[in-house]
């Protein structure tokens, strides 16, 4: 069985950012979104790029131009990460180990290769021959043997590709693949929230499959509030809990975003770099906040990977750049600090301090 809730989720949730509702999901988006496209000022697009849905809106004079902008910004991103896309960079990078790419997949790269290191592996471009097996590119879905996961497992250093950041040539080892999907989304909300800039926008909210990344605070000067997903909702339409940002991404990362199931056993896409197998140390999800879209998405990824208590740890030791939410299998509910006077609950919920000194 394959399960790709993102549909209907970002259809929901994306209704609720831009109308500030937290309640009625799908069956009102329509008319919401009827009523703010006859606002003159405001303009909303759902755009279908990066296997997923998207929503893009943005407020005040330009709102059309940006979103248009945006639209055209996407489609580029897209065409240069996707794997799937014989021309583009990390194809020809797959397929040939050795490319001249774009400045802005150099950058990529080399962001992915930083927090390779500070994350100790659990960020792993390398993953691709290893989603590969697992059939997650093509739906083709299998359980690898013990032996074929070992040999992948070989191939993953991430130190080991180079890159020339004045060229733009980058070279893989022999057995290597990359894949930039825990990344791109990010990067790419962060992409938009400059082009909005660029066009004096200074409201604007996108959902990339659920990715959400907000510019300023909405029209009537209050912050946009986020529904953080439950990740044991049936359907995909309840909610954990609300969060009040302005000028940030919310990413969530979660097993139950995509997966298989085989033998009564649930298999899902994020990866365990030091197993081979889908991340298995309790969480269910992992949401980070941060200014920077790219962070947040790697680090959704990565401290899901990690599990609690070494995803708590990295944030004490980096929590000038991210805040967290951590929801583990039990139901059990954490936030960082940073979060507290931000977000809302009706269910309960720890608060974890800084360390002192
Ligand atoms: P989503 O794309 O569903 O929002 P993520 O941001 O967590 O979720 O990214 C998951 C994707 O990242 C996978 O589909 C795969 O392409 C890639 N991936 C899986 N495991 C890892 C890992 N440990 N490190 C880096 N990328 C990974
Ligand atoms: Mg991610």
């Amino acid at each position: 069985m394959k399960k790709d809730r993102n549909y209907k989720i970002i259809a929901a949730i994306g209704l609720m950012l831009v109308t500030g509702m937290l309640t009625g999901c799908a069956k009102f988006f329509p008319m919401e979104k009827d009523e703010a496209s006859e606002t003159a000022d405001s303009c909303s697009r759902e755009i279908f790029a990066m296997d997923t849905v998207m929503t893009v809106t943005t407020y005040g004079d330009n709102a059309e131009e940006a979103v248009e902008a945006a639209e055209v910004e996407i489609n580029r991103l897209d065409a240069l990460f996707s794997v799937g896309n014989a021309d583009s960079d990390i194809a020809r990078l797959n397929a040939d180990k050795s490319a001249l790419v774009s400045g802005e997949t150099c950058e990529l790269i080399s962001r992915s290769k930083e927090l390779y290191k500070s994350t100790e592996g659990a960020l792993n471009i390398a993953v691709y021959p290893l989603m590969e097996a697992w059939g997650f590119t093509s739906g083709e879905y299998r359980v690898p043997e013990e032996d074929e996961l070992v040999a992948l497992l070989n191939c993953m250093d991430v130190d080991e590709i180079s890159l020339d950041n004045n060229s733009g040539e980058v070279k893989l080892p022999q057995q290597m693949g990359i894949d930039l999907g825990a990344i791109a989304k990010g990067y790419t909300s962060s992409r938009l929230m400059d082009i909005f800039t660029s066009y004096n926008i200074t409201s604007a909210i996108v959902s990339l499959g659920g990715n959400v990344q907000t510019l300023g605070v909405k029209t009537d000067g209050s912050k946009w509030r986020v529904a953080i997903e439950d990740p044991f909702s049936e359907d995909g339409q309840e909610y954990a809990g609300i969060l009040e940002i302005q000028d940030q991404a919310v990413i969530t990362s979660g097993a139950y975003e995509r997966y298989f199931e085989q033998d009564g056993k649930r298999y899902h896409h994020i990866l365990d770099p030091a197993t081979g197998y889908p991340a298995e140390n309790g969480l269910a999800s992992v949401t980070i906040v941060s200014e920077d879209g790219t962070l947040a998405d790697a680090l959704s990824t990565a401290l899901f990977v990690m599990g609690k208590d070494k995803a708590l740890a990295y944030w004490q030791e980096h929590a000038e750049d991210f805040e967290v939410i951590l929801i583990e299998d039990s139901g059990e509910m954490t936030i960082s600090e940073g979060l507290e006077d931000y977000f809302s609950s009706e269910k309960e919920f720890t608060v974890v301090r800084r360390n002192q000194g």
